[in-house]
């Protein structure tokens, strides 16, 4: 599902900041020999991250469901000298791709990348967050948010992609999939948890961003 326009989108890539040559290479190698290529956040919503990443100028970023690296190498972009993005992927048969990318794009001494599953890394990394991007399995986005809060530093942001799930949040309640579900719950727990300010910003899949308070 297409939130915006898809003419107006067009427009807005035109005058954005080109995707880099790196990048535009991930996105080709990961739609001719990956699975499920939809999940790559792609142009768009990759200058939103790196733009933020660049107004937040965080010292630690965790990032939650690695993928093909793109993300994560929007998201680096900010990162002040010195500091370190931290991206977590249960899926080990990307990882030569992944170590690939982020050599090529000599981030090597700046990304710490794991695989296995979140839940239990997350808990053996020992820093303070400015950013956490979720992007991981749906169904646990509630549990990594409570897994990371206290590791999210004042004034830190965290920021979950896919939160309007292709528009399937507005299903009647009783029509909802199980990750439908899950997802219209995590939103609702973020919107009325006043330890955070948040907004659902409806980019692309819809990003809910929360700031701590
Ligand atoms: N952030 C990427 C896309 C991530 S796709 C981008 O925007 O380009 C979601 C990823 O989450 C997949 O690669 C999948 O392997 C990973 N994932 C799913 N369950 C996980 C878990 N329990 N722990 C860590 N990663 C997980
Ligand atoms: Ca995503």
């Amino acid at each position: 599902m297409d939130f915006i326009d898809q003419e107006i989108e067009a427009y807005s890539l035109k005058h954005s900041q080109p995707e880099t040559e790196l990048l535009k290479k991930i996105n080709r190698e990961t739609h001719a020999k990956v699975l499920m290529p939809r999940m790559l956040s792609g142009h768009l919503q990759g200058n939103v991250l790196s733009m933020f990443s660049k107004m937040i100028q965080p010292k630690q970023i965790l990032e939650i469901g690695t993928y093909t690296g793109y993300s994560a190498i929007c998201l680096v972009q900010g990162l002040q000298p010195g500091g370190k993005l931290h991206t977590i992927d249960i899926n080990e048969e990307l990882e030569k791709m992944v170590r690939v990318y982020i050599d090529e794009a000599g981030m090597t001494d700046k990304i710490n990348y794991y695989i296995g599953n979140a839940l239990t890394i997350i808990p053996t990394i020992n820093e303070t967050f400015d950013i956490i991007f979720i992007d991981a399995d749906k169904k646990n986005y509630s549990r990594y948010y409570d897994l990371v809060f206290d590791k999210v530093s004042s004034g830190g942001y965290i920021i979950a992609d896919n939160v309007l799930w292709s528009g399937k949040v507005l299903d009647a309640p009783d029509k909802m999939d199980a990750e439908t579900k899950a997802m219209d719950e995590f939103n609702k727990k973020i919107n009325s948890d006043n330890r955070v300010e948040n907004m659902l910003l409806p980019v692309r899949d819809g990003l809910m961003i929360a700031r701590k308070k």
